[in-house]
């Protein structure tokens, strides 16, 4: 079997390497000289955390050498022929059997006024978090601009030794539930950051950028870093494409296309009447994993959950699954449930964890769960398999939680905060079996 994958990313090379495992012929297409480049670690290259050489995971020799895969570095893919089974590049033509395609995404040009001045650093390439890494030093009031939670992962790494600001739009904290957004707006206080939830407007200054303005205020600054926002990008195929632009796949990973598959960030799945994408590091690598073993002939599934993990402001977080609202753009009868317990560790320290839970109201089906706090981390792989295996409130309730003594309590704040949910059901039921008979 011939297959190509267009894109050297953590899917494509997920993708690629799968499918050589599985006796296929693997041909992998990168647009750039760099392959299997980690974009999740690029943060820690500014605070100094990771030598910038760690952030390529890959080396084009050694997928040649261990996986006999042909590695061709800047060929781009202009675009596919399903019709012929043919890929256009800009070195010539490419023929397969079938194709994964698993470009990415690009940024855009957008943004607040005044991106030019000197004092602005725009984040996008390696090159760019390498380059800031050297002056975080010369920033002594910094903002950032873009969403949660990359734009925290950055004032995290800039706030070791200054103040920072971070204009995190109007949907603010929306990926979080409100308990643990408020957990997070008290963790980076802590840390002396300051999260604004308005946009930048525009970037002031004379001498380069000395002031944000947003909403009509202005707040000083010694420099800005901007996360760019990002749109799927994917070479003309003839593929469907889903709500946010990306390639519509199944859990198959398969396309509209007859024998081609997609993988991470240029993908989008169906969720009730939308489709939405993941943009995570996990879902990239097991939808590359997928979509390399179908190109190659099996017929496996994908068990996504959109999970995330982050340890932020020294606050553990993990997610799994949609927030309310995107359920509800979906159509779905969304409930979300919230419960503060006592942290797992030792009780006498007072300190809490919050979970909240999202499931539909008819079927009690899990779509989303969050949990922050202490020990929040040793849930994160529970919540992922929860959410894809799509199980119900009820399983979630009565699900046996290891106890180990002096570590945690005896229930998981996930089975206390679906079992308050459960009750909650069964309130309301009991109250409508009571009006009913009073109407009799
Ligand atoms: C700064 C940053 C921090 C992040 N932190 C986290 C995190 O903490 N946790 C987490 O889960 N996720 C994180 N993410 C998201 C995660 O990194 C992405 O989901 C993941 O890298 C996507 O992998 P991908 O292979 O789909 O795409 P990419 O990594 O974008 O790879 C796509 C590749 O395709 C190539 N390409 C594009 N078009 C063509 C073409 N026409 N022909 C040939 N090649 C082409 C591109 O050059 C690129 O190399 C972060 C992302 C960023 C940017």
């Amino acid at each position: 079997m011939k297959v190509v994958v267009i894109g050297g990313g953590i899917a494509g090379v997920a993708a690629a390497t799968t499918a050589a495992r599985r006796g296929s012929s693997v041909t992998i297409l990168e647009g750039t000289g760099r392959l299997g480049l980690n974009r999740s670690l690029l943060p820690y290259v500014l605070s100094g955390g990771f030598p910038p050489e760690k952030v390529q995971v890959t080396e084009p020799n050694a997928l040649s050498r261990e996986f006999g895969v042909d590695v061709r570095l800047n060929d781009r893919a202009l675009d596919v022929s399903s019709l012929s089974r043919s890929v256009r590049t800009e070195n010539g033509r490419l023929d397969y059997d079938s194709l994964v395609l698993a470009t990415g995404c690009q940024y855009l040009s957008d943004g607040p006024k005044g991106l030019s001045k000197q004092g602005v650093h725009l984040l996008r390439s390696p090159e760019d978090y390498l380059a800031l890494s050297g002056s975080v030093a010369a920033l002594s009031r910094p903002a950032v601009v873009g969403p949660a939670p990359l734009s925290l992962v950055v004032a995290q790494a800039l706030s070791s030794s200054q103040r920072v600001r971070v204009f995190l739009g109007p949907r603010s904290l929306h990926r979080f539930s409100p308990g643990v957004g408020r957990m997070l707006v008290r963790a980076a206080s802590a840390k002396d950051v300051e999260l604004i939830d308005a946009d930048a407007d525009a970037v002031v200054g004379t001498r380069g950028a000395e002031a944000v303005l947003s909403s009509g205020r202005v707040y000083p600054c010694s420099g800005v870093v901007v996360l760019p926002k990002s749109c799927p990008s994917v070479p003309p195929s003839g593929c469907a494409t889903g709500t946010y632009g990306g390639v519509l796949v199944d859990r198959w990973m398969r396309t509209s296309s007859k024998d081609i598959f997609a993988a991470g960030d240029c993908t989008e799945t169906r969720m009730g009447s939308i489709s939405l994408p993941s943009r995570l590091h996990s879902s990239s690598r097991v939808m590359g994993e997928v979509a390399g073993s179908n190109a190659s002939g099996a017929a496996v599934r994908a068990n996504l959950a959109r999970s995330m993990a982050l340890r932020i402001f020294g606050l553990e977080v993990c997610a799994a699954g949609v927030d309310i609202e995107e359920a509800a753009r979906a159509g779905i009868d969304a409930v979300r449930v919230e419960s503060e317990c006592a942290a797992r560790g030792d009780p006498s320290d007072g300190a809490s964890v919050y979970a909240s839970i999202v499931y539909d109201r008819p079927t009690r089906k899990v779509h989303g769960i969050q949990v922050a706090g202490p020990g929040a981390l040793s849930l994160s792989e529970f919540c992922a398999l929860a959410v894809a295996s799509e199980m119900s409130l009820d399983q979630l309730a009565y699900h046996e939680s290891p106890y180990l003594p002096s570590f945690n309590t005896d229930q998981s704040p996930i089975a206390l905060t679906a079992g308050r949910a459960l009750a909650r059901v069964q309130e309301r039921r009991v109250e409508a079996q009571g009006t009913h008979l009073r109407y009799r």
